[in-house]
């Protein structure tokens, strides 16, 4: 009786798998069944053999969606080329694809009085896509106060990701509207939550920045978004991450770190 109806089931699965000509699963099911002798003559083949395919098909299914995965996005210095901006190369330990950035980014100036901005091309698209947010909080420039650094992530012994020109330290916003923002003077920590990212600023240089905070770490243009709110290293600005272009399947992930 059992026999029987484990013996049934491979029958049911052939002919539930053949009615649907596309989805990869069914058709692998539908490559196991002929394997198996007669399925349609439900007498008595081993129980063993009918269950044990069934669950080993469900694991390499999903690895097929992945594999598209190498470099849909193309070359990172072409993408950067693509949207118009002024680049050069700038070749550094650490760095894969490494980029002097020398005019705006997304329509942002974000400059150094001290050195150029130097750092990842995949950060430099992220930060090129990230502009809309910061011109539409009024930003026309920022500065940053490290971008690509060797040093290790505080505490650690582990390289940040400024070893690699991922990361940007942003100190300072300013544009014509919002006169001159600074992190450490104007964010109001502890504002918002997981619902309500934004919270109730008390001052229109919080709510600015805190608004800015918000659309960056959801934007999924960055890894990793860290603001005073994160520890007492980042009370001075906000330090953005990108993840390497090799790393990324999109210029927006579905799913960044948000802290
Ligand atoms: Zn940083």
């Amino acid at each position: 009786m059992l026999g029987v109806l484990l013996a049934v089931l491979p029958a049911t699965a052939a002919s539930v798998s053949a009615k649907p000509a596309k989805p990869a699963p069914a058709s692998r099911a539908a490559r196991h069944a002929p394997t198996k002798p007669s399925p349609a003559t439900p007498t008595k083949p081993s129980p063993a053999t009918p269950t044990k395919p069934a669950p080993a098909k469900p694991a390499p299914a999903p690895a097929r969606p992945e594999a598209p995965r190498p470099d849909p996005l193309g070359a990172c210095t072409d993408a950067l080329t693509a949207r118009r901006v002024a680049w050069k190369p700038a070749s550094r330990p650490g760095i894969a694809h490494g980029v002097e950035i020398t005019g705006p980014l997304g329509g942002v100036t974000i400059t150094s009085p001290s050195e150029p901005l130097v750092i990842d091309c995949s950060l430099a698209v992220s930060l090129d896509e990230a502009g809309r947010y910061l011109r539409a909080a009024g930003i026309a420039t920022a500065t940053f106060a490290s971008a690509y650094s060797r040093r290790l992530v505080r505490g650690t012994n582990r390289p940040s990701k400024h070893s690699y020109g991922l990361a940007i330290d942003l100190p300072t916003f300013s544009g014509p509207d919002v006169g001159a923002l600074s992190v450490d003077r104007d964010f109001e920590q502890g504002l918002g939550d997981a619902v309500d990212c934004l919270g109730h600023p008390l001052t229109q240089g919080g709510a600015t920045l805190k608004l800015l905070a918000c659309q960056l770490a959801r934007s999924g243009l960055f890894y990793l978004v860290l603001t005073p709110d994160f520890d007492d290293a980042h009370h001075d600005h906000f330090h953005l991450e990108a993840r390497s272009w090799s790393e990324r399947t999109a210029v927006r992930s579905p799913a960044p770190a948000i802290y």
